[in-house]
């Protein structure tokens, strides 16, 4: 098939042959996107869970003019520079107990490589032959080889599959099942070549929006704990309030070994992302021997702009981003609620400020034909959401107003009214 577009562009996850043209934006403002032809679009899923406090937001924008003047990037071997030392020092603050390195880099992706890298490395370094990563059911942690390695196999990655690592799963903890999850991980922690054991804490979020509770998190930090595993926390997405508290781990009073922060790490301005990690990982490539030297570094590492603009988001949360995120949760909770009930929906479900809800349709998962159909019918509607196959979700920047929430919603009923 050719394309009758005039654009060579090549989008993300997009199927350019059954796809119309892209929706040109010109302008972002808090919760809105504004096209060439001045529609304002309600940016309900904000911009694939990275924009937080809203579209250039003032603060941040500030803090990037003023940067991108004074110094906009310096090789970060061998030097260091303000923005990114208080964005470490601040980021040791807030992260749990127990995390005292933080290593940049500048994707969510990247910053998982990093970690899987960490945890080998220290394996390696302290002469223990463990290498095999356990991984739960239906998790995303990324596009690259080593990230899908450690992901859901499925359509995402059926064409590279021969080249993943191999990998232990555990079963995703579904209401009443969590014990057969618990069990699942004390018996890959007890294989002696257990490295250690990535999740998204409380919920996965490519994978359909799942969501399990705290105490399930902090069961398996425990049993990771017993056999010496390092506990992965990919909060890429989970992040910076999405959950209700600051990071997910909080929730269930979980110190990882090894934690991921992007998306929101700049307020969702500029790609940035840190991977911090306990001393004792740090410690085991710390040495006179140079081979034993933390291997990793992209051309862009801690790239002195975007840590202006984290610096900024860090200082937002300081001055009340926290009482936004519990009046967006509390709104989210009243609006979810009417469709717990609602026959033409399932698993109508909420964690913090993220709400998901299944629509009832022929056929699900990822490739269902109703996720474009449902795009579509909301695009018409001037609101962005990009349901994963029958899931739908609600993931809105931390200024969305009442009113837009109240938009969305209705509009999702329709949806489902006109659409099954
Ligand atoms: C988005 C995401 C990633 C990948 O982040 P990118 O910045 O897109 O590379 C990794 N893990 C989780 C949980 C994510 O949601």
């Amino acid at each position: 098939m050719t394309s009758p577009r005039k654009s060579r562009v090549w989008h993300p996850f997009t199927q350019h042959a059954l796809h119309g043209e892209m929706t040109r934006i010109v302008r972002g403002e808090g919760a809105y996107l504004y096209t060439a032809d001045d529609r304002r679009i309600i940016d309900a899923i904000a911009s694939w869970w990275v924009v937080t406090h809203g579209h250039c937001h003032p603060h941040i924008v500030r803090a990037i003019q003023e940067q991108a003047e004074q110094l906009n990037q310096i090789i970060f071997a061998g030097h260091t520079h303000d923005p990114a030392e208080a964005v470490a020092a601040q980021l040791l603050k807030l992260a749990p107990d127990g995390l005292d390195y933080v290593f940049f880099s500048d994707s969510g992706s990247t910053s998982v490589e990093v970690a899987l890298k960490m945890a080998l490395g220290y394996w390696h370094n302290i002469g223990v032959p463990r290498t095999r990563i356990i991984v739960m059911e239906h998790s995303y942690h990324g596009d690259t080889v080593g990230t899908m390695s450690v992901g859901a196999r499925g359509v995402f990655n059926k064409a590279y599959e021969p080249l993943l690592f191999d990998v232990a799963s555990i079963p995703f903890p579904a209401a009443g099942h969590e014990q057969a999850t618990l069990d699942a991980l004390e018996a890959a922690c007890k294989n002696e070549t257990a490295a250690a054991f990535i999740v998204e804490p409380l919920i996965l979020g490519a994978g359909g929006m799942l969501m399990y509770p705290a105490w399930v998190l902090k069961e398996m930090k425990r049993i990771c704990e017993a056999s010496g595993v390092l506990l992965i926390a990919d909060e890429v997405m989970t992040g910076w309030g999405r959950t209700g508290t600051l990071f997910a781990c909080e929730q269930a009073d979980v110190s990882p070994d090894i934690a991921c922060y992007s998306k929101g790490l700049t307020g969702g301005s500029l790609p940035l992302a840190v991977t911090l990690c306990r001393a004792e990982i740090y410690d085991a490539h710390y040495s006179s021997d140079r081979s034993r030297t933390f291997f990793h570094s992209s051309s862009y590492t801690a790239n002195p702009v975007a840590c202006a603009a984290a610096r900024a988001n860090l200082e937002l949360w300081q001055h009340g981003a926290g009482d936004r995120v519990a009046s967006v949760a509390a709104m989210q909770q009243r609006l979810i609620a009417p469709f717990r009930a609602d026959p033409r929906f399932e698993n109508a479900r909420r964690t913090g400020t993220i709400t998901a809800l299944d629509l009832k349709a022929s056929d699900a998962g990822y490739l269902a034909g109703i996720g474009p159909k449902l795009q579509a019918f909301f695009q018409r509607r001037d609101l962005l959401l990009r349901p994963l196959g029958n899931t739908i979700y609600v993931m809105p920047p931390y200024c969305v107003t009442e009113a837009d929430l109240e938009e969305i919603y209705a509009a999702i009923g329709d949806a489902a009214d006109e659409l099954t």
